[in-house]
């Protein structure tokens, strides 16, 4: 099995998936549960709230918001779109910008080329046919 320093507190630990070991993973764990259960009760609060009331880093608790794991009530400018820059609060993009990329992303994976092939020559038979009628 693979070794590896926990990125946190540098114990060796057997890697498996995550770059830091379990007590560091259950450590986080309870930051977490302690920010969400915070965020319950507060729920309006900035990220620097949470990080002073919580002692979880901001940036930990800015990956959480864009993770979706987290949601704060209202946007408080902390967490920004990743497309528009628009102040937001969870996720990575603000909702009309989430709205218009998986627009996107259906179209692309919508038109796939041998519908597309197939899409005018369909069109071609019926047209001919309607014009053998008349
Ligand atoms: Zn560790
Ligand atoms: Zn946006």
């Amino acid at each position: 099995m693979e070794m590896a320093n926990c990125l946190r507190c540098k114990k060796v630990f057997p890697k498996i998936i995550d770059p830091i070991c379990d007590e560091c993973k259950k450590k986080d764990e309870e930051l977490f549960a302690a920010v969400r259960r915070y965020l319950e009760e507060n729920p309006s609060s900035t990220v620097q709230r949470l990080s002073e009331e919580t002692g979880a880093s901001a940036k930990k608790i800015l990956a959480w918001l864009r993770e979706g794991r987290l949601e704060i009530a209202q946007a408080t400018g902390d967490l920004r779109c990743g497309h528009c820059g628009e102040s937001i609060a969870t996720g990575r993009f603000c909702e009309a910008c989430f709205i218009e990329l998986s627009r996107q992303i259906d179209g692309i994976t919508g038109r796939k080329p041998a519908e597309k092939e197939n899409a005018p020559s369909k069109k071609g038979v019926v047209m001919h046919t309607k014009n053998r009628k008349s």
